[in-house]
């Protein structure tokens, strides 16, 4: 299969680069070293043809020991450096990027099948999350809080040690950057298991962000390796002090009871399905357009995705036809190329879980409006490949299966609303809580509605805008915890309380002391 032969010399030339040799690649960072695995074997699959690309080794507990040890040490190395200094590394780390934007880019392409263009500017984001957390480094301070004269009272913030992370393949390099900018920024060290179907694009930018930034070798470990293998072992470690996790609510529930067992606090950034309202007297062609980037970037396999799209019920019917034929014209193809703005899912299961949705729901009386089958104009060696086009569903009631569950594919369900208050109704009759917009030109009503969302982003007049500045979680089933922002800063420190006597006799007592 020639796609598949291109995808491999591709990928060789890639790894190469970087002294990753293809036939037993070292597919872990850990102290500053590039390590082989020594478990299982893992195979990745190309998802334009579904024939393997690469095969590597479980990293397995011992690598993860390892790693948690190097990063240890690396911690105590980075706190003794000063603030400042901390700031300058890590502006350091986001400059070494620069030159390596282009091959991580197309790694991650080639890998996760997202379309080049997409990971590039997932590339650069992360760029952003290091310039902004690395601002941050000299201007987290503690507090003093006004207890009375007879006591200073101050508090600090620090960093919790070694913090262990893990995150999914719908955008790999991103997650990593997403999580490690700020954990390194308060002071800690980490180590992350990416998940395993993506593990490549991690290494090298814990490499890249070592090598620039002149970091203490370990800081950041990178582990790859199976969930229950390597990840298990890490979320069990007795010296991670704090798990940080991104991926499904079925997983996300395990580390947080592998956390309970230790007794370590944790952070859940998990699945949603957020409803996008369009009320009659939304501007129209934004609407349109913001509901198609709402669902089929990233092919539906993104977190956010506007997965349902309610309607106030005039616009219909004309407001999905128009919107049918925007998806149809979507290019939907191979991701390494330039012109491609949808490729295919990333992996066989998802694929598979993504029809098997799809027939129930037409199985409870759901209608296709458009998609539900590959695009007709890919090339013949593509045929195994994971690609659906955009795919719409109308006829959709609130108790269908496909209402309900996250599908994590290019899969829109249409429902529609009569007024505001069913609206609001319907789009919080969800598990889950992690985004949701609002079209309308009425500023007070659009307002009045995304105040009654239960969501942690809501967007007016606007879908999937995001920025490291802001924060970012869910509710519910979405999880919990906030990513970005100061918010996102602050969960990867601890306020320590420090007590000063200041009387000139000591006034502890034996019941509560409150300094009287
Ligand atoms: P997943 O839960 O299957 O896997 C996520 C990670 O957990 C992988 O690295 C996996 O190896 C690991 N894992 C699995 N079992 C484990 C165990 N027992 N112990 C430790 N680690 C284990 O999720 P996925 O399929 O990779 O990703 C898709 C999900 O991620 C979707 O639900 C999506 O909505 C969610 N997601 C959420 C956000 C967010 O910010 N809220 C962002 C991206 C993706």
């Amino acid at each position: 299969n020639a796609l598949n032969q291109r995808a491999r010399d591709a990928l060789v030339l890639l790894l190469d680069a970087y002294g990753i040799d293809p036939s037993d690649p070292a597919t872990n960072w850990i102290a500053g070293n590039l390590v082989a695995g020594k478990g299982e074997t893992i195979t990745l699959l190309d998802p334009v043809t579904d024939l393997p690309l690469l095969t590597y080794r479980d990293a397995g507990a011992a690598c993860v020991s390892e790693a948690v040890s190097a990063a240890t040490t690396a911690q105590s190395e980075w706190m003794a450096l000063s603030a400042s200094e901390r700031g300058r590394r890590l502006q350091a780390a986001a400059r070494g990027l620069a030159g390596h934007e282009d091959e991580l880019s197309r790694l991650e392409s080639l890998i996760a099948g997202k379309p080049v263009s997409d990971c590039r500017g997932e590339v650069a984001k992360v760029r952003e999350m290091f310039e902004y957390y690395a601002g941050w480094c000299d201007k987290q301070h503690g507090e003093v809080i006004d207890v009375p004269t007879t006591h200073l009272n101050y508090v600090q913030r620090i960093p919790y040690g070694v913090v262990g992370q893990i995150t999914p393949w719908n955008a790999p390099i991103f997650t990593c950057g997403w999580q490690l900018a700020p954990a390194l920024a308060a002071g800690n060290a980490a180590v992350l298991k990416p998940s395993e179907l993506t593990p490549l694009t991690s290494v090298l930018l814990a490499m890249l962000l070592e090598h620039g930034g002149q970091l203490p070798a370990g800081l950041i470990g990178i582990v790859n390796g199976l969930g229950h293998t390597t990840g298990q072992a890490l979320t069990a470690h007795d010296d991670i002090a704090k798990l940080v996790f991104v991926g499904s609510p079925e997983t996300g529930q395990r580390i947080a009871e592998a956390g309970a067992r230790r007794l370590v606090p944790s952070v859940l950034e998990l699945g949603g399905k957020s409803a996008n309202i369009v009320f009659d007297d939304a501007a129209l062609d934004d609407a349109i357009g913001g509901a198609q980037a709402a669902i089929f970037a990233g092919a539906g396999q993104s977190c956010v995705a506007g997965s349902r799209l309610l309607l106030q019920e005039s616009l219909l019917p004309e407001f999905t036809t128009r919107l049918a034929r925007a998806a149809e014209a979507i290019p939907v193809g191979l991701p390494s190329d330039d012109a491609t703005r949808m490729g295919p899912l990333q992996n066989a299961a998802q694929y598979r879980r993504v029809h098997e949705l799809i027939d129930e729901a037409l199985a409870q009386g759901a209608t296709l409006l458009t998609g539900g089958k590959p695009p007709g104009d890919l090339p013949a060696e593509a045929a195994e490949g994971y690609f659906l086009a955009p795919t719409i569903l109308t006829d959709v009631t609130p108790e269908m299966t496909i209402a309900n569950e996250e599908v994590f594919g290019p899969v829109l369900v249409v429902m529609s609303f009569r007024d505001e208050q069913e609206a609001v109704a319907l789009a919080n009759a969800t598990r889950f809580g992690l985004a949701g917009a609002v079209w309308s030109r009425d500023t007070a009503r659009a307002l009045r509605i995304a105040h009654q969302l239960r969501a942690g982003t809501v967007w007016v007049n606007s879908y999937k805008t995001i920025n490291v500045m802001s924060p970012f979680g869910g509710l519910g089933e979405s999880g919990y915890g906030r990513s970005s922002g100061l918010d996102g800063l602050r969960e990867y420190t601890l306020p320590r309380s420090v007590w000063v006597e200041t009387a000139a006799h000591a006034t502890a007592a034996m019941g509560y002391g409150d300094g009287q």
